[in-house]
């Protein structure tokens, strides 16, 4: 039922139609939970409070499907005026960019020019931009850009996701990057990725640990609280310098935790996601953690008095349909999959099969 509902979610998240007719919506479904503001106007208190109790942000300004120049030209305008904000409110923030933003599917080159004009900037504004990690489709290209921005620019780094089997090779090649590390957000098959918690965990928790004990400085980006409680340990087992690294969390998630662990005197950073183009991000973190949609269908569909709301029960039929919608095209697929394990060669098949039989915590 977890592996159901988190293809569903990741399906969901994926659909042009949805995600473009969500932004005429406004926020729904609860989404303001974890996306901080639809303009920089509304986040920039979200910052400021952050601020305040010790803890640095990164934005993102979400933006997904972008196919012409004329989008990605936009969400850099967006980009730079990001930056010129922080700048000038003096915020402790930097900025999180996607390379599909900036038109990595539509012109390399084109891209790379983007990345080069936001770099420009936050340089000057002494302001670090970390370039997200995308679908594995993305990665080799994600990494190449990184490379060449290097030639110019210091102030960016990446992510590195510890389900993907060659995570370990990658961290070692960006050894003197900064790296946020993370155990990866997208549905990844089983030649590429690690398929089970418990293997993307261990993964996660030995990448970290390599990073700690070298001098670059690391982002360990996750909400699972007996991971950074072992990883509390092994810093100070370590002697790692806390300025080394910093723990890093979503805007929404365990916020409570969030400001423990600054007060504790760990580096902080919350990464606030904010624009009209929410609901590809909000999916995808409703595909993460079955408990997170308890908690949207508690708030959203019942009253302080426990009485149903009439509104969202619109939006829970919209959902319950592109459920179904989805399921039938899902069974279509399934056979479609099944059969290109026919033209596999049998060891990699089979191989194949009992990966994804495993199932994803
Ligand atoms: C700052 C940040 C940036 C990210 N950037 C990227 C990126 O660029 N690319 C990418 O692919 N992915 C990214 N991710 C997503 C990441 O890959 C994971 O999908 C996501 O963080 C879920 O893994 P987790 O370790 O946080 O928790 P999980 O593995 O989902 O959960 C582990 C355990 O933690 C506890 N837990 C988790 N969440 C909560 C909660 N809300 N409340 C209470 N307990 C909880 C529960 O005990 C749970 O069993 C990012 C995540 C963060 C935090």
């Amino acid at each position: 039922m977890v592996n159901l509902s988190r293809d569903f979610f990741i399906a969901l998240s994926k659909n042009k139609f949805l995600n473009k007719n969500a932004k005429r919506w406004g926020f729904q479904l609860g989404a303001n939970k974890f996306v901080a503001g639809t303009n920089i106007d509304e986040v920039i208190e979200v910052i400021n409070n952050l601020n305040r109790a010790g803890i640095r942000c990164t934005l993102d300004h979400l933006g997904e499907f972008i196919f012409s120049k004329e989008e990605a030209i936009e969400a850099k305008k967006q980009i730079l005026y990001t930056l010129d904000r922080i700048y000038f409110e003096q915020l402790d923030c930097h900025v999180s960019v996607k390379l599909t933003q900036l038109g990595l599917d539509i012109d390399y080159s084109f891209c790379v020019e983007n990345m080069l004009e936001i770099l420009n900037k936050a340089n000057q504004y002494n302001i670090f931009v970390n370039i997200d990690m995308e679908d594995y489709s993305h990665y080799e290209r994600t990494l190449k850009v990184l490379k060449e921005l290097q030639k110019y620019y210091e102030n960016v780094g990446t992510v590195i996701q510890s389900y993907l089997y060659r995570s370990r090779e990658d961290l070692e090649k960006l050894k003197n990057v900064r790296i946020r590390i993370v155990k990866g957000a997208y549905k990844e098959n089983g030649e590429v990725a690690y398929q089970t918690k418990k293997e993307i965990d261990r993964e996660f928790i030995s990448l970290v640990k390599e990073r700690l004990l070298g001098h670059s400085y690391t982002s360990i980006a996750t909400h699972d609280h007996s991971i950074i409680q072992e990883l509390i340990r092994f810093v100070n087992d370590n002697g790692v310098k806390k300025d080394n690294f910093e723990l890093q969390m979503l805007y929404g998630f365990r916020t409570e935790m969030q400001y423990e662990l600054a007060k504790e005197g760990y580096n902080f950073c919350t990464y606030i996601p904010f624009g009209t183009d929410w609901f590809g991000y909000f999916m995808r973190r409703l595909a993460e953690r079955p408990q997170n949609i308890n908690l949207i269908v508690k708030d959203k569909l019942y009253t302080k008095d426990n009485r149903l709301k009439k509104q969202p029960i619109v939006l829970s039929l919209i959902l319950t349909l592109s459920f179904i919608f989805w399921r039938l095209g899902k069974y279509n697929t399934f056979s479609l999959h099944n059969s290109n394990y026919g033209i596999q060669p049998k060891g990699l098949a089979n191989d194949k099969i009992s990966k994804r039989k495993k199932l994803k915590g």
